[in-house]
């Protein structure tokens, strides 16, 4: 970048207000250096004219002297002499000044005092001295200041010849011949004289006439130059001004008609700069708003169109809400008459009910309940079940939280009951508000509503009645068995006499026909020591003394009593028995029991040739399990969950084997329930049976009572 554009690109970068004082300055130093200029010209011209009149005093001194001297050489009176001295004062004075000023080193006051002698006016003498130091080289001051050395040369010649005719006169010499010698050397140098003023006078005319047309000039080319510049300034300013201006107009129309496209290229950093950019930025901050307000607008007009599809639906919810309350006040009516139905029909049933929600608070307790155990209802809603309702074992003893029904149902979310007419072990007790109590028989069924649990249902039935029939039945059964016993022992002992010959021989018919009787006899005393075992379980009047004992040793046991069944059926046995099994601690005969209905079954209900395994192993926890398995007729399915049941026998053992009593494995049940220990099994029918007893090896705890089980 030149010089140039750079002064110009800083003179488009200044402010407004600095382009227009540098234009007003500008004019102002014109005006100041043409005014310094005629200032000059002016005390020029003066000065000249200061010249010519000097000259014209000076000259009329110089002719006034000459005078004075011709008179001295004809009329010899010294008066006139001195005159003539005292009139070349002036001449001398601006000579004076002359000198001084032809010097280097001017000393004005020396110049300022000539001038004075020489008679000149004050105030003209600074501009005289200036105009010589200043011009004494232009020709036309050159010529007069030449002219005037020259003139103050004639005027030496002057004094030195009016000397010699003062000594002439003082003398006596000065004769009329010799005096008009001196007038006319007098009136020789007074000629030149004459013709070097009016060359003076002329010089200086013609520089009077120079500084004139020179000053004109200098004044009009200035003008012409300076004015004609500034002239171009203002039009460059104001047409940058006005260019910019209408620019910027032409954008506020832009902008007014919505073009936020459009933006002002003014690249100068001054206002116009300024502004360009803010409106730049102004058209770009709208030009977002504008966006903003596009983007607010779709999103309310989205938001607005999404409120009217709301209302839509709105009003199609609140026509179908309107429709529901209709139906629901129907529906209301009908609830209420069904809740009429339904509370009758809670109140009217025969069992005590008490409903609990899943926080295990009494929510519901009908009628029935109310009038059994004796409290109001009021009494029970709102607390925790547990503690409404105390149940009791036979013994007194609280039953342990997880033993009952509602418990169990919480815990399992299956149906749980306590039966004691099928497990006698489970015998419960409800307490009265009055003290008193009374055994109940509990079913607890968890309800259950799409899958998620509200609470569990306690259906009770005060078995007060039941209980005793049962006791009367197991008195009657035990008293009956009793009686039984000793006949059917008799017939045994009789028939075995008889047939074994010591009351004389038997015919073959009559051998069979004891045979049979004798078979009968014996599953007749089974049975009676099966349903003696029963009550004696049932009531609860049996002995335990427990020893330590070897299970395996007692399996040998009942192996041996029944190898006749074995062989005859061609079982094969296989027995397992852990090494690791420790002994266990319980009662011998309770242990054989249990056994022999186990291994009894598998063996009665094995086909010929089928297999019966037996296994004994320990298990974690000071525990074991017992194994009697059997590739038998298996249990159905559908009758399983009744196989402990009192008296029960599936279809298939009753083809089988006709003459079961189905209470062995209710014994075993029975057994296990009311000391330690679990019974299961599993069974496919056809296939085989497995059925497993875990217990500890604690099994048994010794106990008093009345009868042995036989
Ligand atoms: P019982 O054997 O005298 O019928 P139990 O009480 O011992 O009476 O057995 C009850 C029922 O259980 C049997 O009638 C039979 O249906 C079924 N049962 C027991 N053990 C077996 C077994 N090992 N295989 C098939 N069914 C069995």
């Amino acid at each position: 970048m030149t010089i140039f554009h750079k002064i110009k690109q800083r003179f488009y970068d200044a402010s407004i207000f600095r382009k227009q004082i540098l234009v007003f300055g500008l004019v102002l130093l014109v005006l100041a250096a043409n005014l310094f200029f005629l200032y000059s010209a002016v005390s020029t011209m003066s000065a000249i004219r200061a010249y010519v009149g000097g000259e014209g005093i000076w000259s009329r001194y110089q002719k006034d002297a000459v005078y004075s001297l011709r008179k001295y050489a004809i009329e010899k009176n010294e008066g006139d002499y001195n005159k003539f001295i005292e009139l070349l004062r002036v001449p001398l004075g601006d000579k004076k000044a002359r000198l001084e000023l032809e010097k280097d080193n001017t000393d004005f006051q020396i110049v300022y005092e000539g001038f004075t002698e020489g008679g000149n006016h004050p105030e003209d003498l600074r501009d005289m001295a200036r105009l010589f130091k200043t011009f004494r080289n232009i020709k036309y001051i050159d010529r007069a200041i030449s002219a005037w050395e020259e003139a103050d040369g004639l005027i030496s010649e002057l004094i030195v010849l009016g000397q010699d005719i003062h000594n002439d006169v003082i003398g006596g010499r000065m004769s009329q011949d010799n005096a008009l010698i001196y007038l006319a050397k007098v009136d020789s140098i007074n000629h030149e004289l004459t013709i070097l003023e009016s060359n003076f006078s002329k010089s200086l005319g013609e520089a009077s006439r120079f500084a004139r047309d020179f000053v004109f000039i200098s004044v009009f080319t200035i003008f012409i130059i300076f004015g004609i510049s500034i002239l171009i300034l203002i039009f460059k300013v104001s047409r940058f001004i006005s260019h910019n201006v209408i620019a910027i107009k032409n954008l506020a129309v832009e902008i007014a008609k919505g073009n936020l496209e459009a933006k002002l290229q003014i690249n100068s950093k001054d206002e116009f700069g300024e502004l360009a950019a803010s409106l730049n930025k102004m058209s770009g901050k709208i030009a977002d708003t504008r966006a903003e307000l596009a983007a607010k607008n779709a999103e309310l007009s989205a938001q607005f169109a999404s409120a009217e599809e709301n209302n839509r639906y709105l009003e199609k919810i609140k026509t179908a809400t309107l429709n529901l309350l209709e139906d629901l006040d129907s529906a209301k009516s009908g609830l209420e008459a069904a809740k009429l139905k339904d509370e009758a029909i809670l109140s009217s049933i025969g069992d005590g009910m008490i409903v609990i929600d899943e926080n295990e608070n009494i929510i519901l307790v009908n009628q029935r309940a109310e009038d059994m155990l004796g409290y109001n209802a009021e009494e029970f809603l709102g607390r925790k079940w547990h503690e409404a309702l105390v149940l009791k074992t036979e013994a007194g003893a609280p039953v342990p939280l997880q033993d009952r029904p509602v418990k169990q149902a919480f815990l399992t979310q299956k149906r749980a009951s306590a039966l004691p007419l099928i497990t006698p072990s489970k015998t419960y007790y409800f307490t009265r508000k009055d003290g008193s109590r009374f055994p109940v028989e509990i079913i607890a069924s968890p309800i259950i509503l799409e899958g998620k649990s509200l609470g569990v249902v306690e259906v009770f039935r005060d078995i007060t009645q039941e209980k005793e029939i049962e006791r009367v039945k197991t008195e009657f059964v035990s008293i009956a068995s009793h009686q039984l016993r000793t006949p059917l022992s008799t017939i045994n002992w009789y028939s075995e006499i008889l047939l074994s010959g010591d009351a004389g021989d038997l015919t073959s018919y009559q051998k069979e026909y004891l045979n049979e009787i004798y078979k009968g006899n014996k599953r007749m005393i089974d049975l009676v020591n099966a349903l003696l075992n029963v009550s004696r379980l049932e009531v609860g009047a049996f002995i335990v003394e427990t020893k330590e004992m070897n299970l395996s040793e007692v399996v040998k046991e009942v192996l041996n009593e029944l190898k006749p069944q074995i062989q005859a059926k061609n079982i094969v046995v296989e027995e397992n028995y852990d090494k690791a099994m420790p002994p266990v601690y319980a009662d011998f005969s309770l242990v054989k029991v249990i056994l022999q209905n186990l291994i009894t079954n598998s063996i009665k209900y094995t086909p010929q040739g089928g297999k019966v395994q037996i296994e004994i192993a320990p298990k974690a926890n000071k525990t074991f399990i017992i194994t009697v398995g059997d590739t038998g007729i298996g249990i159905p399915k559908e009758q399983q969950p009744k196989i402990f049941t009192k008296l029960f026998r599936a279809d298939n053992a009753r083809e089988t084997d006709p003459d079961g009593t189905g209470l062995g494995l209710y014994i075993i049940k029975s057994i296990i329930d009311q000391t330690s220990g679990k019974i299961w099994f599993e069974s496919e029918e056809g296939k085989g049976t497995r059925f497993y007893i875990s217990a500890p090896t604690e099994w048994m705890r010794p106990k008093a009572g009345t009868r042995k089980l036989i």
